[in-house]
């Protein structure tokens, strides 16, 4: 009897000594976050501290960094200049969408890409199993190798095979692609279009004596019957205005407000010298808005 209670004694002096342990790796796990917010940190430091941190302590660094002004990667000394608000961008050379929320923590395409390179890097596993691994193999991405503009959105969606009609189940479980729907597609690109337009509208609205809260539920209900694609989402900022323009003048169809607004000689004049600075005859507006007003018979 005396023996199992010095057993259960020291078993749970062993205990204290695991707890205790562990405390130490995340306070020094801690520790290594702080230096990691410093202006910038030498290549070989943020290489030793994989074995040192987890995947979410890395995420906190970012984050932090991003928030001191200061550029996610560490070994980058750059200052994050004005940070975009919206998290979507169409990049005009891949024609595709990206989510730019963490890239948004980098001043660059190549930061933000070096910096998930290193992320990936750092091991799973909890801090104090790591003593009996053999530490990770890290390296670090170099200059010139191409960065990343964010998190693409829309991925390929995956065909359809046979064997996933006879054994449903399968396809179901298969992890492969995270299939975006085209209904999640269409949320994002008619998103894209109402920030575009917004943005556009919000200068117009003014000069015309509206505001944008006498527009944004007809707008919205407007662009909800578009049918988008990949493709026609993509305007140039003047040519964003004109549609705007356009857009405007068919909510008078619905909203005697905007009808009103419209009319006076005020926005008249001031419509008339937007087109002249979109390079367009007063004409040629009326004939686009006409084009949507009729109906094709
Ligand atoms: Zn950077």
């Amino acid at each position: 009897k005396a023996l199992t209670a010095e057993e259960e004694a020291r078993r749970r002096e062993e205990l204290k000594e695991k707890l205790r342990e562990k405390l130490e790796l995340e306070k020094r796990a801690l520790k290594v976050v702080e230096r990691l917010l410093d202006d910038s940190v030498a290549e070989d430091f943020l290489v030793d501290c994989a074995k040192m941190i987890t995947p979410a302590n890395y995420k906190d660094t970012v984050e932090e960094r991003s928030i001191a002004k200061l550029c996610g990667y560490p070994v980058c000394p750059n200052k994050l200049g004005k940070i975009p608000s919206q998290q979507y961008k169409i990049s005009t050379k891949t024609n595709k969408v990206y989510d730019i929320t963490e890239r948004k923590c980098f001043c660059s395409n190549f930061c933000y890409k070096a910096s998930k390179a290193f992320e990936l890097q750092i091991p799973k596993t909890p801090l104090w199993v790591r003593q009996h691994e053999s530490p990770p193999q890290i390296k670090l991405l170099k200059q010139g190798e191409r960065g990343s503009s964010g998190e693409e959105v829309m991925l390929s969606e995956r065909c359809l095979k046979e064997e996933d009609v006879e054994n449903p189940v399968e396809s179901i479980k298969d992890p492969v692609l995270p299939l975006v729907d085209s209904h999640a597609q269409n949320l994002i690109q008619k998103r894209i279009t109402v920030e575009k337009l917004s943005s556009c509208l919000r200068n117009i609205v003014g000069p015309l004596h509206l505001t944008m809260i006498d527009i944004t539920t007809d707008l919205n209900n407007l662009v909800r019957t578009f049918r988008f694609t990949n493709k026609n989402i993509i305007h140039k900022t003047p040519e964003w205005t004109l549609i705007a323009v356009v857009l405007l003048h068919l909510l008078s169809e619905v909203s005697p407000l905007v009808r009103e607004a419209l009319k006076t000689s005020a926005s008249v004049e001031y419509l008339n010298t937007l087109m002249v600075e979109l390079g367009l005859q007063e004409q040629d507006f009326l004939n686009l808005v006409q084009l949507f007003k009729s109906p094709a018979h």
